[in-house]
């Protein structure tokens, strides 16, 4: 799987692939994640890529020129499944959309900043939109490295047995269950018996129950359906 992330900053970008889970998958082979620098198809002598927003206001505009170069540069290497557009006003990554977005090929990862994009951007180019929360960011680079977690950690042969998507929360309509490691007793307090019986069948049911406790508790909501 191929990501292409189009920034003003790929300074931003540099650290949050390059340790742990996302690490392994590019050295595995399994996802390729490519940033690219807006302002290398900035064609002003100031390499700008934004300017004043028409009909006034504040806060500047990202213009829709270097965006439309690169992304027909892409375009013209390889076909994209996806043109994301990272969006306050976009749907809200879940799991389910990690899920499916995980099964593409290539994904092309638009980052605003400022004001946002032109809107011309998002109604040529543009596949989906998302999300990350109900909050603004300054940029759109968080929200790109957030959401290439989510989906690389979801595709087959990243994560080991060990590490398990499978019974994350969200993946099925529980959360996850508590989890403990050594000591097994620290200053009293004391890891659930259960958990030290060895008794497969039974761990599993504790597990389950938990995950549904904690459910209940915390998101009453996914257990509506
Ligand atoms: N004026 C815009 C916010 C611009 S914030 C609005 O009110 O909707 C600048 C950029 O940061 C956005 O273009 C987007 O790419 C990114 N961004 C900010 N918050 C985000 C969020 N919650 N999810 C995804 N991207 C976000």
């Amino acid at each position: 799987m191929r990501f292409d992330i189009i920034t003003v900053l790929p300074g931003l970008l540099e650290s949050p692939f390059a340790h742990s889970i996302l690490l392994r998958a590019q050295k595995k082979g399994i996802a390729e994640i490519f940033v690219h620098n807006l302002r290398d198809y900035a064609s002003n002598k100031q390499k700008s890529v934004d300017d004043y927003p028409y009909g006034g206001g504040s806060g500047m505009v990202m213009s829709i020129e270097p965006f439309a170069k690169c992304i027909e540069a892409l375009k013209s290497a390889r076909e994209y499944d996806e043109i994301v557009f990272m969006s306050p006003d976009g749907v809200t990554l879940n799991q389910t959309i990690a899920n499916e977005l995980s099964g593409r090929k290539h994904i092309m990862i638009l980052c605003g900043h400022y004001k946002g994009i032109d809107q011309r951007i998002r109604d040529l180019f543009v596949t989906r939109e998302i999300s990350i929360g109900d909050y603004v960011l300054s940029g759109g680079e968080l929200p790109a490295a957030v959401m290439v977690d989510a989906i690389t950690r979801l595709i087959p042969g990243v994560l080991n047995d060990e590490t398990s998507a499978l019974s994350d929360s969200f993946q099925g309509e529980l959360l996850d269950a508590p989890v403990y490691t050594r000591p097994a007793d620290w200053n009293g307090y004391k890891v659930p018996d259960v958990l030290l019986s060895g008794h497969e069948a039974k761990i599993n049911d504790w597990r389950h129950e938990q995950a549904l406790i904690r459910t209940k508790d915390r998101r009453p909501d996914l257990l509506e359906d």
